[in-house]
């Protein structure tokens, strides 16, 4: 990978790069157009990283399938699908993590408090293997994109990192590998995060600009559907991600929620009605 990332640059060729966990799907393939449409080379890479997993997470079962993920990868217009083997970016001897200050102590990184360390360490070692000019991110992992571009600027990595708005269902699910464990009736509780999400923004554009009351209303909309477990309901500046109490500029709305056993996120960037 490493060779072939310098034969593109010495051939003046840009890199678009989209880092992955695999078992693509829509979503993953929109971040693969964005590349394109960005770079003359699209790199994709497969690798379920270990280090942002917890103990108790569920690394061992995450969905995997190489061969069908090979195929759309192609059929999207990869260039190169790199799939790196678990030793070969973590050998026995591995023992430099990156951490951040302030930007994983919001959110998911509460009650996931390796993940983020997890997500530095193998986004900057694939950066440097890729070397590419643009990395493309998915808002639907929205803290895991600020917290990349702060990474990537403090360290002055020379990739500039580009969000792509979250691809839905038909029915507003946000698009997620780990959407394959939820059974259909779980799959229909699911739906009450991206509900509450638009049912905020309604709020937010019929004038309501205290987010105490949003929070309210989503979280019961949302603990009142079966098997759900709210972990967090938040609005919170777009850039620091702490808490904004008042609407009064774009915040972005997040929530995270266990449904059964399996936890998804989601978010939604709130927009203040003009006065
Ligand atoms: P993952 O394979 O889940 O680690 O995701 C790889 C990349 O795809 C990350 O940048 C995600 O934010 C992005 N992604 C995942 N789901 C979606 C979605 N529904 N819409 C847009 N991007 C997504």
């Amino acid at each position: 990978m490493k060779e072939a990332a310098d034969r593109f640059c010495r051939q003046d060729r840009t890199i678009g790069f989209v880092p992955t966990m695999g078992y693509l799907h829509e979503g993953h393939l929109r971040l693969v157009e964005e590349a394109r449409r960005l770079a003359d080379t699209v790199v994709v890479s497969i690798f379920v990283n270990p280090t942002q997993f917890g103990p108790d997470e569920d690394y061992e079962k995450y969905p995997r399938d190489p061969e069908k993920d090979r195929a759309l990868a192609r059929a999207a217009g990869t260039d190169i699908l790199f799939m790196p083997h678990k030793d070969e970016l973590y050998p026995a001897n591995f023992q430099t993590y990156i951490t951040q200050e302030h930007l994983p102590n919001h959110l998911c990184g509460l009650s996931r408090p390796v993940h983020f360390r997890g997500v530095m360490t193998i986004v900057a070692k694939l950066l440097n293997i890729v070397k590419p000019h643009y990395a493309v991110f998915g808002e639907k992992d929205y803290q895991q994109l600020v917290i990349v571009r702060q990474m990537a600027a403090d360290l002055n990595f020379d990739t500039q990192i580009v969000g792509v708005p979250t691809v839905r269902e038909a029915d507003g699910l946000a698009m997620s590998s780990r959407n394959k464990y939820l059974s259909p009736d779980q799959r229909q509780s699911a739906l009450s995060l991206s509900r509450a999400l638009s049912r905020a923004k309604e709020m937010v554009e019929n004038g309501e600009t205290r987010s105490r009351a949003i929070i309210e209303k989503a979280a019961q909309a949302i603990a009142s559907a079966p098997e759900a477990a709210i972990d967090y309901v938040r609005i919170c500046d777009p850039e620091s991600l702490e808490d904004v109490e008042a609407i009064d500029r774009p915040v972005r709305m997040a929530l995270a929620v266990k449904i059964g056993n399996t936890r998804l996120i989601d978010n939604i960037l709130l927009t203040p009605k003009r006065s």
